[in-house]
């Protein structure tokens, strides 16, 4: 079982939202999948790397391509963001493991998968283009404003607009749960620290992620009626997902989204 968005469903996108019930079957047979490393390093995938002859499950013949190659240009690409982003081979086996908080692909029928639990997967599409986003957002690539900077490097890499962007927001700690630190809060810079994203309950300190997502998004340039979100707190709903903070459970689920042809 996995959750769906009706916003991407809609726009023909694949995707999926793990859940503690999802089974093998209900994946894609090939996804490239990111074990994230707590920050703000995006993975872009594009046929770039492989001149046109590859598609997903084939072996890699081209080479990788670089930051001075002509369809990315560091400079102009990601003005304001200071992303680490790196360009990947076209993964060539089924649930190929890469490193990163976020992937994002112009290859259509490529699946990107995150693993989360309590963490809040994001499931960004151009619906003009057909390229897609999977973004992993903990409260260290809230504080770094990663959802903004993949928004900012679709656009460089890919020429998406924002105003054309669809983003789901999956299940994900709430503020009901979702007690940090003071020195999560200090992590923020000033700025990044909206209105109501932290709330003050007696001496503890709750963060709401999905608000924060959400506002970067559309801080971003995204309509805010293109901003999915699927409720549900993976602390309070043991039944349905697993959660590292309410339980110290190990196992994370997958959310996946696979790009599309272009319309
Ligand atoms: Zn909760």
């Amino acid at each position: 079982m996995v959750l769906r968005s009706a916003l991407l469903e809609r726009e023909g996108f694949d995707h999926g939202f793990g859940t503690r019930r999802s089974a093998p079957h209900d994946f894609p047979a090939a996804v490239h999948i990111l074990l994230q490393v707590h920050g703000e390093k995006i993975v872009v995938l594009t046929e770039h790397t492989a001149r046109g002859t590859q598609h997903a499950g084939e072996e890699s013949k081209g080479p990788g391509i670089s930051g001075e190659s002509g369809i990315w240009n560091m400079e102009s690409g990601i003005a304001g963001s200071n992303a680490d982003i790196k360009f990947s081979e076209l993964p060539v086996s089924p649930f190929q493991f890469d490193e990163g908080d976020a992937m994002a692909s112009d290859i259509p029928g490529v699946s990107m998968g995150i693993r989360t639990a309590d963490c809040l997967p994001l499931l960004i599409a151009d619906r003009v283009k057909g390229t897609a986003a999977a973004v992993h957002c903990g409260w260290r690539s809230l504080a770094t404003g990663l959802a903004g900077k993949v928004v900012k490097a679709l656009a460089g890499a890919f020429g998406s607009d924002p105003g054309q962007l669809l983003a789901a927001l999956g299940p994900s700690i709430g503020p009901c749960c979702y007690e940090v630190g003071e020195e999560v809060r200090e992590t923020f810079p000033t700025g990044l620290v909206e209105e109501g994203l932290f709330e003050r309950r007696g001496r503890r300190l709750y963060l709401d992620l999905a608000a924060g997502v959400k506002t970067q998004l559309i801080l971003e340039g995204l309509a805010p009626e293109t901003v999915d979100e699927i409720v549900g707190c993976t602390s309070c709903n043991p039944d349905l997902f697993w959660s590292w903070r309410a339980r110290k459970e190990e196992e994370r689920m997958i959310s996946y989204i696979t790009a599309r042809e272009p319309h």
